[in-house]
């Protein structure tokens, strides 16, 4: 048995979908999240039954990406049963979506969810009536608590073998006669649906127009031609809601008081101007709590005494400061990837190949991967709570105005705030946007916004530079040049390739939610599976080939110097064009080229690298293994040729290449063709190589920086000349030969 879930965006379903599956789906506090169909099985007392988590739609025209999945999977795929979710908080908008799905010939069964909101806000929903009203069974759930759920399944169970024929409102009202003359012209033809593509048909339906030419047009022949039947449909629909499920919800109204409390907040945090700068503090707070070496600034007051004898303690919860909660969990770890990697290197005979290979190769790389995992699942720890809370959908509509400046929509800022995470899933999510154009500059754009995997380097690179200091600041920085880089991109792009329409952007606003602490705690188990998996797999595999080439030479040699191996041959010969950048420079700079290009793979290999060049170089080796970490990467970034300005360009060059294969992968399923591949490619190196080498450039001599912003001037100068005399001198030229 099969049936399928369809609602609203943000009613629950993929909520209902986890609790009836016990998978652990993306489960998010704003409209558009999923975007593909997603399957899973229900089981319980011998009953086996495949359940279908459809995206959120509003209406069953085809419009939309959702709408087209969700409408072709219900037409063709033909599912036993659908569930239509709706959430009682909002009853009368999904209940237009349920006036729409009641049309098809399929068994139908609602769903009123939330209803665990209802209870407490001591109100009741009339079942019955709602039962009588629309001639399907309706049961209360509450997808989040669990509750109603077994009663649910028990009635799909039932009705799924029942046969029942779609049932419009539009038969009730003004365009009753309209209605009744369609349908019957689709049963003469013994179409399937009768009401649904009646209904469709006198909506002018383009997608109905191709499944039956013929009737289509019949029925459109016999249509007022001065009228809007699209929205007079609407109207009935609405109409039909209003008269019959206005009271269906008893009790007295305290909602009132709490849409004014979401209100009020969103007063402050949804404000015109100070909106923007209240995300970017809450950002830095988050930050702040995941990276500094200084919480609350208190080192920098003065207000703790430096130890006189420091001790490992102070090491890991800070010396004459306070470490950050996040920045703890990173010592412990490092500490306790520290001391296995001792005590397996101990265990190892000395001087051997293969010794080198565990110890550097896995250990020194993987386990270097393995130790930003805290701080991570930290950083995502907030973001989620951010998203859970609704917080992030009040974002991505302050963002909208600002977005629209630079020819996207709030639209795109759901998918590139996933790139937060990963970009893979930011690359897919952008099939919510339904202009082509504007998907594809989203998806140029997606890599500059920093993923998980880019976040230990900016991490290891940030402890390391100015004695680890300012590493919240730092780490944050690249945040915002990313974002800062996608803004100009988009600028560029849309004034010089991507031209065209921008969409519009509508999407209500969810009310404010406590975050659930499993749904919450299911986040970050994924994204802890997903990290281990990859270290456990691509970055292993990768490491060790990377630490075979950089240590046997082209006849399969073991070298004394890595500089003669097959990476350190090659990636020599390509040394000169990363020299412009700083990071090339100097006797290791090759080292360098390679972490960044085995980068392109997978960004966790750019520190799994570093970390394998920093264990084998000689200051490192008579120090303590516990130690290893933090020192070798210490002599390695530090001994940089280029100084902390390469550090930053080495930074700003990861940041905004290739993100990796898998989200070009992800970019070359999306593309409809192979040349905005190959031209997202080319844009991402560009662009890191320019931004890269500017960073180094303005680092190293600021005085560039005047050169730069005097150029900019004088462009801008002669523009704006231009276009004032310019103009004048055309058009005296043209008075002249009129004369
Ligand atoms: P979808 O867009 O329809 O898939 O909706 P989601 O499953 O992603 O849920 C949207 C939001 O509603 C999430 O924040 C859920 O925690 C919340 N939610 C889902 N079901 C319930 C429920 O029964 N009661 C309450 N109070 N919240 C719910
Ligand atoms: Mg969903």
């Amino acid at each position: 048995m099969k049936i399928a879930l369809a609602g609203n965006p943000n009613c629950g379903k993929t909520t209902l979908f986890n609790a009836l599956t016990g998978s652990t789906a993306h489960v998010g506090n704003w409209p558009g999240v999923t975007v593909d169909k997603r399957e899973g099985t229900y089981k319980k007392k011998g009953v086996k039954i495949n359940v279908v988590d459809l995206p959120g739609i509003y209406s069953l025209s085809p419009y939309t990406p959702e709408e087209i999945v969700s409408r072709k999977y219900i037409l063709d795929e033909k599912p036993d049963l659908v569930v239509n979710l709706v959430d009682v908080t909002n009853l009368e908008r999904n209940l237009y979506l349920t006036t729409q799905i009641l049309e098809l010939d399929v068994p139908v069964v609602i769903a009123l969810n939330m209803c665990d909101v209802i209870k407490k806000e001591k109100r009741e929903v009339d079942v019955k009536r709602l039962e009588t009203l629309f001639g399907v069974p309706v049961v209360k759930v509450s997808a989040l608590k669990g509750t109603g759920l077994d009663e649910l399944m028990r009635t799909v169970a039932e009705n799924a073998t029942k046969k029942r024929s779609g049932f419009s409102v539009i038969g009730c009202g003004r365009l009753a006669k309209t209605y009744a003359e369609a349908k019957e012209l689709y049963e003469g033809e013994g179409a399937d649906n009768v009401a649904f593509r009646a209904v469709k048909a006198i909506e002018k339906d383009a997608e109905e127009a191709k499944v039956n030419p013929i009737v289509a047009n019949a029925v459109k022949m016999r249509l007022d031609e001065n009228e809007d039947y699209e929205a007079a449909v609407a109207d009935e629909r609405y109409r039909y809601i209003a008269e019959n499920a206005q009271d269906v919800i008893r009790g007295s109204r305290e909602k009132t008081y709490k849409i004014s409390k979401s209100d009020r907040i969103d007063r402050v945090l949804t404000h015109r101007i100070w909106g923007i700068p209240i995300f970017l503090l809450i950002m830095f707070a988050v930050f702040h709590l995941t990276f500094s070496e200084d919480f609350l600034y208190l080192g920098a007051m003065k207000a703790i005494p430096e130890a006189a004898n420091p001790t490992v303690w102070n090491d890991i919860f800070g010396n004459g400061a306070i470490n950050a909660p996040g920045t703890i969990l990173f010592k412990l770890m490092e500490l306790g990837t520290g001391k296995l990697g001792s005590l397996v290197s101990d265990a190892m005979p000395e001087g051997t190949w293969y010794t080198s290979m565990v110890t550097d190769g896995i250990l020194g790389g993987v386990f270097s991967v393995l130790s930003f995992i805290p701080q991570i699942l930290f950083l995502f720890l907030f973001l989620s709570i951010l998203e859970d809370s609704g917080y992030m959908a009040r974002v991505a509509f302050i963002m909208d105005r600002a977005f629209r400046k630079f020819g996207l929509s709030g639209k795109s800022f759901l998918p590139l705030l996933m790139c937060f995470g990963c970009a893979v899933p930011g690359i897919m999510a952008t099939r919510t946007i339904e202009s082509e154009k504007e998907r594809r500059l989203t998806i140029m754009i997606t890599p500059f916004f920093s993923c998980g995997a880019k976040l230990p380097i900016w991490a290891c690179i940030g402890s390391v530079l100015l004695a680890g200091a300012y590493k919240d600041l730092i780490v944050y920085g690249v945040y915002v040049l990313g974002i800062v880089v996608a803004i100009a991109s988009a600028l560029i792009l849309k004034k010089l390739v991507i031209k065209g329409e921008t969409s519009a952007f509508i999407m209500e606003l969810p009310e404010y939610r406590r975050p659930q602490f499993t749904n919450t705690m299911a986040h970050l188990w994924q994204k802890l599976k997903h990290y281990l998996f990859r270290a456990a797999t691509i970055i292993a595999g990768a490491t060790v080939v990377i630490w075979f080439l950089t240590n046997f030479s082209f006849s399969f040699r073991f070298v004394e110097d890595q500089g003669d191996s097959i990476l350190g041959v090659v990636s020599k010969a390509f040394q000169w064009l990363f020299v412009p950048l700083g990071f090339g420079m100097g006797e290791d700079g090759w080292k360098f080229v390679v972490a960044a290009f085995s980068g392109l793979i997978a960004k966790e290999m750019v520190v799994s690298v570093m970390g394998m060049f920093a264990g084998m170089s000689e200051d490192v080796l008579e120090v303590d293994q516990s130690q290893l970490l933090s020192t070798g990467f210490g002599s390695f970034v530090a001994g940089m040729a280029g100084g902390v300005p390469a550090a930053l360009a080495f930074m700003a060059f990861n940041l905004l290449s290739v993100p990796c294969m898998a989200a070009v992968g992800a970019a070359s399923g999306e593309f409809s063709k192979k040349k905005y591949l190959w031209g997202a490619i080319a844009y991402w190196m560009l662009t890191a190589y320019v931004v890269s080498a500017l960073v180094f450039w303005i680092g190293t001599y600021w005085w560039i920086s005047l050169i730069l912003v005097g150029v900019i001037a004088a462009a801008v100068v002669v523009k704006v000349l231009y276009s004032k005399y310019g103009k004048k001198a055309v058009k005296r030229a043209i008075e002249k030969k009129a004369d």
